[in-house]
């Protein structure tokens, strides 16, 4: 028996298990390899960790475990269930594990659009979020890809970046006001839907539309995202109008001993963040373990 199980191994889960196993509770980490910025090939922003690759990180935040005796498993997470005081956590098979505490960070899968190139230039020149990638495209040929409110805020923010921007709506219009706007801030609109993104080895050079080609050194997009997984919402944890889990300040959730950290949360999501939300929900897990543990 465990005092906690975490569920996902990346920055939030191995931020937990660092101070849970400083802490010397008996910890397990599962873990099924499929970091979110697993195809970036460096992480920026993280204080002592700018240009990190995201895999290296992983890889020395699992080293720094071992000495506090946490156990790894390599292993995908299926089911999580309340049993009286304990959690069930049912791992791929048909092994079974107990905990006291439950933490989840699991974080999300990113839906990409189904466009010839996008998918081989993700991570290399397509990004998500200008705070992780703008300064390494400062100045160049920028594309905004999204529709309705946020495509046209993505593109906006991009010019804090570059003074090249153009919103790709791909088919979508724009809402009254929005037109004026983007022009008054110096942003070129293109409405046509891309046919495909055209590149060397994931680095764009343009994108192709139905009518034309327009030169193009790096896309940032805004589409959707969905949760990693279902535990979180199958043991009865309030999720927000993001789609991510509602927590407190102390990544608690509303279901008595289950936690929720990193991207699965609602906070920012970075790296950064993720980590610190470990740390949190460590303290806190701590904290109800010496509740339940110490003598009155
Ligand atoms: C292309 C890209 C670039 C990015 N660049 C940056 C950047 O430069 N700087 C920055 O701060 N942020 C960046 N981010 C955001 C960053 O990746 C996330 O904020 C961070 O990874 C969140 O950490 P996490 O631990 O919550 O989730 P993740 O890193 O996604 O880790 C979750 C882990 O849980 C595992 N898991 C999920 N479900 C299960 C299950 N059922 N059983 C077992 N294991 C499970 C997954 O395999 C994964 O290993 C980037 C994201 C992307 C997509």
């Amino acid at each position: 028996m465990f005092d906690v199980i975490v569920v996902g191994g990346g920055p939030a889960g191995l931020s937990a298990a660092l101070m849970l196993g400083r802490c010397r509770r008996r910890v397990l980490v599962c873990d099924d390899a499929r970091p979110r910025n697993r195809f970036s090939r460096a992480l920026h922003g993280f204080l002592t960790r700018d240009g990190t690759s995201p895999l290296e990180l992983n890889t020395i935040g699992r080293a720094e475990l071992e000495k506090y005796g946490v156990d790894w498993r390599s292993v995908h997470v299926e089911t999580a269930v309340r049993e009286g005081d304990l959690f069930r956590v049912t791992l791929a098979g048909t092994h079974e594990e107990h905990a006291r505490f439950l933490l989840i960070a699991t974080g999300v899968v990113d839906e990409l659009p189904p466009i010839d190139g996008f998918r081989e230039c993700y991570g290399t020149s397509i990004f998500h979020c200008p705070y992780c990638d703008g300064w390494e495209n400062r100045d160049r040929r920028l594309a905004a890809f999204g529709q309705g409110k946020s495509g046209v805020q993505l593109a906006l923010s991009l010019t804090t970046w570059s003074p090249h921007v153009t919103l790709l709506t791909n088919g979508g219009r724009l809402q009254s006001g929005a037109l004026e706007r983007l022009e008054r801030n110096g942003v070129a609109l293109v409405t046509s839907k891309l046919v495909r993104i055209e590149h060397e080895e994931g680095a764009m050079s343009a994108v192709a539309f139905e009518d034309r080609v327009e030169p193009i050194d790096a896309l940032f997009f805004t589409t959707g995202q969905h949760p990693r997984c279902d535990l979180a919402e199958t043991l009865g944890c309030t999720f927000n109008k993001k789609g991510t889990v509602e927590t407190g300040t102390l990544s608690d959730t509303n279901v008595p001993g289950v936690f929720v950290a990193g991207d699965a949360s609602r906070d920012a999501q970075f790296v950064v963040v993720a980590a610190a939300e470990g740390v949190k929900a460590a303290l806190a897990i701590n904290q109800a373990l010496q509740r339940e543990d110490l003598r009155s």
